[in-house]
């Protein structure tokens, strides 16, 4: 089927490779006109559902990023994947995805290199570019990121994002005012990002330059707790780490079931309940639906529980989209390695008093041996007395100055011990992270609304999307263009579209090309302008998927359609 939608979305504007006209560049994709409306009705919907109905801010930051930015990140070091390039004919593969496709083995992402290495060989697989033996290769790891430079010269690098997130990280102590220091509060960023994916394929579903739909939701563990009530009822189809261990099966379970038997970390599941309702409501099969929980080994150092949504599309089942409850690890690194301060004033509600370590800020009591550091080190020794009193417990204490550790004893510097009044603390938030995939919901939408039957005896290709989420919501026809028939329906065309509807005018061609044409794009409803129009100024309207025809008077059209459409 893969190949019939891929030929569809071409001919009918969805999307198609770029730059065919100078050979084209594996992995970037134009959206046509039927495809940029759908991604926007698509975006548009997520906005309303995951940003506006919870309340939550967006901004839209910049693509290209410096290099401290992803340094911090882990990105430079880490967004790696497994490369291997074949010895006879240069083609480089991905070589976690070769295992997967040569072998029973579904899931080689997270294991180690050595480890592929050792099965590509013991499983004897071949180069798919050319069948040659890959026994001895040696895997490696390729970052994804697309370098730049910053201005001319080379002294400012900077990368393309490969997420919207960083973006929302790194503007964190702006976005903490908007929000006035107080939590929880989410911020998301709909925008494009950059992977120089080894292997692109499955025309939009593995690409280069991608859009993605990110929320981090900000919380303080120790207090908030996700409004579960609304999604309570809400089912799950869950595929969790113990039954994919056991080769067990998916099992059906309220969000609120999910929380209680602890399966689920509950700001996840939350998430997973309003995302539930959100890809059905944009047209996802959820019979070929399920979340799926990473396996420990899947799982980041600093994730404590990950599930990604995955959708059966052509006998594979593919991320849509990723759940993280990512701790207070994306804050904490910018706060280690940025100027500014990535945590907020966590307010008590009583204050309190306690004892705290202080230093004396006259550093004559640091011996000479510390030069010209010693006011350094005392900022440092103060800065900890503040984060940190149990580290002046033992007889030295630790600080970092210049990136070296300096170990001081405690008896040289000038600390004591006072009783102070605190209003609060500073915490740094943790994060839940929906991270959604808008270009392989398009393909999931479009792969899930297509239907092959026959009409009136002759075959017809149909797009099922969900009339809200069709990138064109009216067909209108005249019957003929003699007899006023197409000025009659042009009107009814400008009436339409100032009343809000994506509307496209067809007068060539036989009405039952017409019909298939707009089938073809996904059309819920076609009105066609007849002579008993020019009589009685009623029209014609048809339904998409049952093909059955309502007489309408012109004067109801907008609300016929609006009471079908508005869902
Ligand atoms: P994969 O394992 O398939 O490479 P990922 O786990 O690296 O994906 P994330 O980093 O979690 O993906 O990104 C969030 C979402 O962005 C994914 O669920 C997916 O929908 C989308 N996405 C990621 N990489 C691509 C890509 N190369 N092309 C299209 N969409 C992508």
């Amino acid at each position: 089927m893969s190949e019939r939608l891929v030929e569809l979305a071409k001919r009918r504007g969805f999307f198609f490779p770029a730059s065919g006209a100078y050979g084209g560049t594996a992995g970037f994709y134009v959206y046509g006109p039927q495809g940029a409306a759908l991604k926007r009705n698509l975006i548009e919907s997520w906005r309303e559902q995951f940003l506006t109905r919870e309340g939550h801010m967006e901004i839209d930051a910049p693509t290209v990023m410096p290099e401290s930015v992803f340094e911090a990140s882990g990105h430079l070091d880490t967004f790696d994947d497994m490369i291997i390039e074949c010895p006879s004919c240069g083609e480089s593969h991905r070589a976690d995805h070769l295992v997967e496709d040569e072998t029973d083995i579904d899931d080689a992402e997270g294991m180690s290199l050595s480890a592929v290495e050792e099965l590509i060989a013991e499983r004897d697989l071949h180069c798919p570019n050319c069948g040659e033996s890959l026994a001895g290769i040696e895997v490696s790891a390729f970052n994804l990121m697309f370098g730049t430079n910053i201005g001319p010269g080379s002294a400012s690098p900077g990368y393309l994002r490969p997420e919207t997130a960083q973006g929302i990280f790194v503007e964190f102590p702006q976005l903490k005012e908007y929000a006035r220091n107080q939590l929880p509060f989410g911020v998301g960023q709909i925008g494009r990002a950059y992977r120089n994916e080894i292997s692109p394929r499955r025309s939009i579903v593995r690409v280069r330059e991608l859009t993605q739909a990110e929320l981090e939701h900000f919380i303080d563990p120790e207090t908030d707790e996700p409004p579960l009530a609304g999604v309570a009822d809400v089912e799950l189809p869950l595929y969790s780490a113990a039954a994919q261990a056991e080769d067990g099966d998916v099992e059906m379970m309220t969000v609120a079931t999910a929380v209680e038997t602890g399966i689920v970390n509950d700001w996840i599941a939350y998430y997973l309940g309003v995302a539930a309702e959100w890809y059905e409501r944009v047209g996802v099969d959820m019979s070929r639906f399920r979340y799926r929980q990473h396996q420990p080994e899947e799982l980041s150092h600093y994730s404590s529980d990950c599930w990604d949504a995955e959708v059966e599309v052509d006998g594979n089942w593919i991320e849509l989209t990723g759940f993280a409850y990512r701790g207070s690890y994306d804050l904490s690194k910018h706060d280690e390695y940025a100027d500014e301060e990535f945590t907020v004033f966590k307010q008590y509600d009583e204050p309190i008093t306690v004892e705290r370590p202080t230093v004396d800020p006259d550093m004559s009591v640091l011996g000479p041996e510390f030069g010209s550091e010693a006011s350094d080190i005392a900022e440092e020794l103060q800065r900890l007395a503040e984060t940190d009193p149990d580290a002046f417990e033992g007889e030295t204490v630790t600080v970092t100055v210049d990136g070296d550790d300096r170990t001081i004893p405690i008896d040289v510097t000038g600390f004591a011990v006072e009783e102070v009044t605190e209003s609060g603390e500073h915490i740094t938030p943790h994060v839940i992270e929906p991270s959604f995939g808008i270009d392989r919901l398009i393909y999931t939408v479009l792969a899930h609304a297509y239907r092959e039957d026959e009409i009136d005896d002759e075959p017809r290709t149909s797009l099922a999307l969900q009339p809200d989420i069709a990138p064109t919501t009216v067909g209108v026809f005249p019957l003929m263009t003699k007899d006023g028939m197409a000025e009659r329906a042009q009107e009814i065309v400008e009436r339409l579209r100032s009343d809000g509807f994506t509307v496209n005018y067809d007068d060539s061609g036989a009405i039952g090309r017409r019909y298939r044409r707009q089938d073809e794009i996904g059309t819920p409803y076609c009105i066609t302008v007849d002579y008993e129009s020019l009589e009685d100024d009623t029209v014609t309207v048809r339904e998409r998927d049952s093909t059955e025809q309502d007489r309408v008077a012109v004067d109801e059209l907008r609300s016929h359609l609006r009471s079908r459409i508005v869902t």
